[in-house]
């Protein structure tokens, strides 16, 4: 009898279900398949940070060298970030990236440049375009029914949600889940590297400018782009726009007349801006569900581009999954043991960013008692940026990983008296 692979869809092609696509396809009793509803791939034309921890996953998923160096940013001294006073342009803090190997060092790129290196690792005949999931039915006897807006409909043992912030998959687990508007817009803007660096003074590094409500985010992604974000509060009474709504340049530069000149000139550089409201949803009870139903990237963890690593979140979560579902296969337990060591793994990570998310919300409130400029800069530099989340940059997922499998075995040889296995998922599987 020739035996049957595990089916697994993975729902949406974002940085989280290509890691995952990838991954998947390296073990050797799955049949993976990716549904994406868009019709064609194109990642939004602005910037991603890609953070060490970024890194060391691109190289664990071997697509590392897809990314040209030409199409990386990397600041001429080694800076994770900067953060300047908006107002006065003085800089005020500059983090290094001390024991992280220069491989890994923070970069940024355009969003599609990301894309394209993790598509050419993703075999294109898994893929299925223009593929909206619409519905998901449990089967009587396991697994799961999917239907498309197309019609077209699939029957999997592993359904991974890998579809984004607004996620099908997780209102399917979480019927009664619902996202918020954050009270924050974020405009995104691109101008030519050659204006903003013409302009006198203007540091060609990966900054921050701080005002008492605004912020402001401005970095070089090569190729003559130079991306100019902003975080802005809005009054309660403005409208969250849709997603990617082209805005003016005057609804921009209106937020920061009282910033640096610097910062006007550079802002008046915009070439194309576009807004997006920005949502969140509260942390999720588990990340795994049914037995056979995983959330990965923004599904799992619904928040707003808080710490600017969601890739790299995204892809450990992919790293850790197809780790998990091998450590089952591997040690013939089901699946559902593996989607288990997957949760265990996972959330606390998102439960600890949910915590960090919740102490920005009190400082943030403390702060409005403060009404220097400059004052408000140092105290959002002090609640914020001391430090307190770096860890997120340098966060080793292979070791949580590695020491969670064995924790698990070591607990489960406790009550069978059967030596550990000492295979942790990281190859392919050697037999079906
Ligand atoms: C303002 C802002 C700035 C950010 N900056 C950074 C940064 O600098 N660095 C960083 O690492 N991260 C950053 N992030 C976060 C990062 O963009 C996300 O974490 C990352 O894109 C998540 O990837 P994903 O694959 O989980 O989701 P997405 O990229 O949202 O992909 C989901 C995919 O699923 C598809 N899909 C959705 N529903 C369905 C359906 N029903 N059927 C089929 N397909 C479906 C979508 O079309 C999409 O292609 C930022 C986020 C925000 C909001």
């Amino acid at each position: 009898m020739t035996p049957t692979k595990l089916r697994v869809a993975i729902i949406g092609a974002g940085p989280a279900g290509l890691a995952a696509a990838i991954e998947f396809a390296k073990l050797s009793f799955v049949e993976v398949r990716i549904y994406e509803q868009a019709r064609e791939l194109r990642e939004m034309g602005a910037g991603i940070g890609l953070s060490p921890n970024a890194w060391r996953m691109l190289d664990a998923l071997g697509v590392y060298e897809n990314l040209d160096k030409k199409d990386l940013f990397r600041p001429a001294d080694g800076h994770l970030v900067q953060h300047r006073n908006g107002r006065t342009g003085e800089l005020l803090l500059s983090h290094k990236q001390e024991g992280i190997p220069a491989r890994y060092y923070q970069a940024r790129t355009m969003r599609p440049v990301l894309q394209k290196a993790l598509l050419q690792g993703v075999d294109g005949s898994r893929l299925r375009l223009s593929s909206r999931l619409l519905g998901i039915v449990e089967k009587p006897a396991g697994g799961w029914r999917l239907r498309f807006e197309d019609g077209f409909e699939d029957e999997v043992d592993l359904l991974v949600g890998a579809d984004g912030i607004r996620s099908i998959v997780r209102r399917f687990v979480y019927p009664n889940y619902r996202l918020r508007y954050t009270g924050t817009t974020a405009y995104r803007a691109l101008a030519d590297t050659t204006d903003i660096l013409s302009i006198p003074g203007f540091p060609d590094a990966n900054t921050f400018w701080h005002g008492p409500y605004d912020r402001l985010y401005t970095c070089n992604l090569r190729n003559n782009v130079y991306e100019l974000a902003a975080r802005v509060r809005l009054t309660e009474d403005a409208a969250p726009v849709s997603w990617g709504q082209v805005a003016s340049v005057e609804e921009v530069s209106e937020r920061f007349k009282t910033f640096s000149p610097m910062l006007q000139r550079a802002l008046a550089k915009i070439k194309v801006v576009k807004k997006y409201a920005l949502f969140n949803g509260p942390r999720l009870p588990r990340v795994a569900s049914h037995g056979s139903i995983a959330l990965v990237g923004d599904a799992s963890h619904p928040l707003a581009g808080e710490f600017g690593t969601g890739a790299g979140c995204a892809f450990e979560d992919a790293y850790v999954l197809a780790r998990a579902v091998q450590w089952a296969y591997d040690r013939g337990y089901p699946i559902r043991d593996g989607l288990d060591l997957f949760d265990q793994v996972r959330r606390p990570h998102y439960h600890a960013m949910f915590d960090i998310v919740d102490g920005f919300a009190q400082s943030q409130i403390s702060r409005q008692k403060i009404t220097d400029f400059d004052d408000a800069a140092l105290q959002i530099l002090a609640d914020e940026w001391s430090g307190g989340h770096h860890w997120l940059y340098t966060y080793q997922v292979e070791d949580v990983w590695r020491r969670a499998w064995k924790a698990e075995d070591g607990r489960r040889s406790q009550t069978t008296g059967v030596e550990d296995g000492d295979h942790d998922g990281s190859e392919n599987g050697s037999h079906l």
